[in-house]
């Protein structure tokens, strides 16, 4: 795909588009039709080290001196300009990931909301002065860690970006960012739109390629003081390792299985669109998908059947048709999901989702799948799928809830669905997930809202002010004056 206001063949280093120094590229995918829809770069190590020498000098330059008001507005053009352009990168996000247009269409005002949200609190981030010992004045400053290295997935770019990418910038950070392989091309839009709204050059440097080369050098380099990571379990302990050789601090984000749990007291008709959709959106594809459905004995053949009965409405097909789910982001993911198919029981299925007509051949369609009944040491209870697979596990009382709910390796997202106040409180403490939902799963994603995971889901966190703490070191300075 060739566009007027970037090359996707070309890394973003110093404000300048420039080809990989290998002079290679990749190619990227639409997930619809297989086809071939653009060639990328393909940055290697030489490619990376340029992006962060690139960081330093933005640091030491016009970037590193604008003050905080200044950045801000910095931020908030950006803002403008990517909601001006928010159907454009719809469309790419749809061909580039292959989810439904509406949704590209909610990442791209997700990534202006989370520039204009982190625009605004810029200046609004300070130290403290601390009371001390007779003669001193204490004080601290809150200071960006320097050049930060973000290495995203290609679920969500343009969330992931605004999320990480957005809240570094607002601390003056200078930014390197490799996108993922899969898919690239709204993460290489917006650095021509930062470009054009006035963000300095080296503020903001893209070096797409592959995870174990570009991936690799970046979160491996000497010269960054930050590594942000959204992706793979197994990618996090490399990202982790890297980050504790070179001793800086790390924000791993690295999906779930994230539980909802739903008791006989609950309102049933407002539980099941978050049921089903928390699970199928983005084909399942999405870190806090809430791949296990928790329903308690009582309520489990009424629910279980109202569940069935919505997913075999639901039907898939290409980006571009904006039906309720779109195909699978590569043959590879779909062969991890159907080997999730093949090694579970069919008579536990109770549901699935239609393929719409025609589909494309080379497409990487999959029918969302629903299973019944379900044991809490299944694999289906216990492995990240990513695909649009769910899992219902019924359960006795509250403290088998719990049990159930708390037991797997990750701890991301959680949601309770019970009319009786008392017992929300209870769980929502007891829970072992980053975020807890009452009566309702996910709050519309608010960017105000703090978001990462406990045990495998990874630490750290991104989203609301916190993402700015965590963007950011804390100098004191104590002053003795007599
Ligand atoms: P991945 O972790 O390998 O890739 C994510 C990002 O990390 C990409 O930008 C990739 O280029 C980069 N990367 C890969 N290897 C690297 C390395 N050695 N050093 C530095 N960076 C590297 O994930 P994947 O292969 O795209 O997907 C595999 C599985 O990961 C999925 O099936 C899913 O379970 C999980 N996943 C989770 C999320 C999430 O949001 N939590 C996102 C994508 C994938």
């Amino acid at each position: 795909m060739s566009d007027t206001w970037f090359d996707a063949s070309k890394c973003l280093i110093g404000g300048k588009w420039v080809a990989p120094q290998g002079g290679e590229t990749l190619s990227l995918e639409n997930p619809s039709t297989g086809e071939e829809l653009s060639r990328i770069a393909r940055g290697q190590k030489a490619d990376v080290d340029a992006a962060v020498h690139a960081a330093e000098a933005a640091l030491n330059g016009e970037w590193g001196a604008m003050a905080a008001v200044d950045r801000g507005r910095v931020l908030q053009r950006m803002s403008a300009a990517v909601l001006d352009k928010v159907d454009h990168l719809a469309a790419l996000e749809a061909a580039d990931v292959g989810k439904p247009l509406k949704q590209a269409r909610a990442d791209a005002i997700a990534l202006a909301r989370y520039l204009e949200f982190y625009g605004g609190a810029c200046d609004k981030i300070h130290g403290e002065t601390i009371p001390y010992l007779d003669g001193y004045t204490v004080y601290t400053l809150r200071e960006p860690h320097g050049v930060t290295g973000h290495i995203v997935p290609w679920n969500y770019p343009m969330q992931i970006i605004g999320r990480s990418v957005g809240a570094a910038l607002a601390m003056g950070n200078a930014t390197v960012l490799k996108p993922a392989e899969e898919a690239c091309l709204t993460a290489l839009a917006f650095g021509a739109i930062a470009t054009e709204a006035g963000l300095p050059a080296g503020a903001l440097n893209i070096v797409p390629g592959l995870g174990a080369e570009a991936g690799a050098a970046l979160s491996n380099h000497t010269g960054i003081h930050h590594i942000s990571f959204t992706g793979s379990v197994a990618t996090g302990e490399l990202i982790q390792a890297a980050a504790a050789r070179n001793v800086i601090p790390v924000t791993l984000e690295l999906g779930g299985k994230s539980p909802q749990i739903v008791f006989d007291d609950a309102d049933l008709e407002a539980a099941l669109p978050f049921l089903v959709n928390a699970g199928i959106q983005n084909a399942g594809q999405t870190c806090s998908a809430s791949s296990r459905i928790l329903m308690q004995r009582g309520i489990y053949e009424k629910l279980s059947v109202m569940m069935a009965a919505r997913y075999k409405e639901l039907v898939v097909g290409p980006a571009e048709a904006d039906l309720d789910i779109g195909p699978l982001i590569s043959a590879r993911q779909k062969d991890i999901v159907e080997g999730f198919i093949a090694a579970a029981k069919p008579k536990n299925i109770l549901a699935q989702a239609q393929l719409a007509e025609g589909l494309p051949i080379g497409g990487h369609y999959f029918a969302p799948t629903l299973y019944g009944s379900i044991s809490p040491d299944d694999p289906l209870a216990q492995a990240e799928i990513f695909g649009p697979v769910q899992a219902i596990i019924p359960f006795d009382d509250e403290a088998d809830a719990l049990k159930i709910a708390n037991g797997t390796a990750y701890g991301l997202v959680a949601s309770i669905w019970t009319r009786d106040g008392a017992r929300q409180m209870r769980m929502a403490k007891k829970l072992r997930a980053g975020q807890v939902f009452i009566n309702n799963y996910g709050a519309g994603g608010g960017v105000e809202l703090p978001f990462g995971g406990v045990g495998k889901s990874g630490h750290g966190r991104e989203k609301g002010f916190e993402a700015l703490y965590g963007f950011s070191t804390l100098k004191t300075v104590a002053a003795h004056h007599g």
